[in-house]
């Protein structure tokens, strides 16, 4: 799983923008990408400031590509909004593009078979 890129929403404040920037911050250590930040420090940070508010609410993203769909083997990208989708992601293993999850659940849904 890589980090793509990272959509901040036009309209946020600079430090709002700055705030997105430092909290999908990556580096990558011997081939394991993870964060520079940790949830804690960016907490400890930012917590007090007035954009504080405006992060929580604002409109940001990142995408992360996936090297291979567990049933096509394609590769295909993901949205994250915070760190705890990406670890949900993380987690769940079976990671399946879009054209394979819809396909997998139409089967499912004609045979009554659940696949998860
Ligand atoms: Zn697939």
């Amino acid at each position: 799983m890589k980090q793509k890129e990272v959509y901040i929403g036009p309209s946020l404040n600079l430090e709002t923008q700055k705030m997105v920037d430092m909290y999908f911050a990556i580096k990558t250590v011997s081939t394991i990408e993870g964060f520079i930040y940790s949830e804690e420090e960016f907490l400890n940070r930012y917590k007090n400031t007035y954009s504080f508010n405006e992060f929580r609410n604002a409109k940001f993203y990142a995408v992360y590509e996936i090297n291979d769909c567990k049933t096509c083997q394609n590769s295909f990208h993901i949205i994250v909004r915070n760190r705890e989708e990406l670890y949900k992601f993380l987690q769940s293993g079976d990671l399946l593009c879009n054209c394979c999850e819809i396909y997998q659940s139409n089967i499912a849904n004609n045979f009554g078979i659940n696949f998860s």
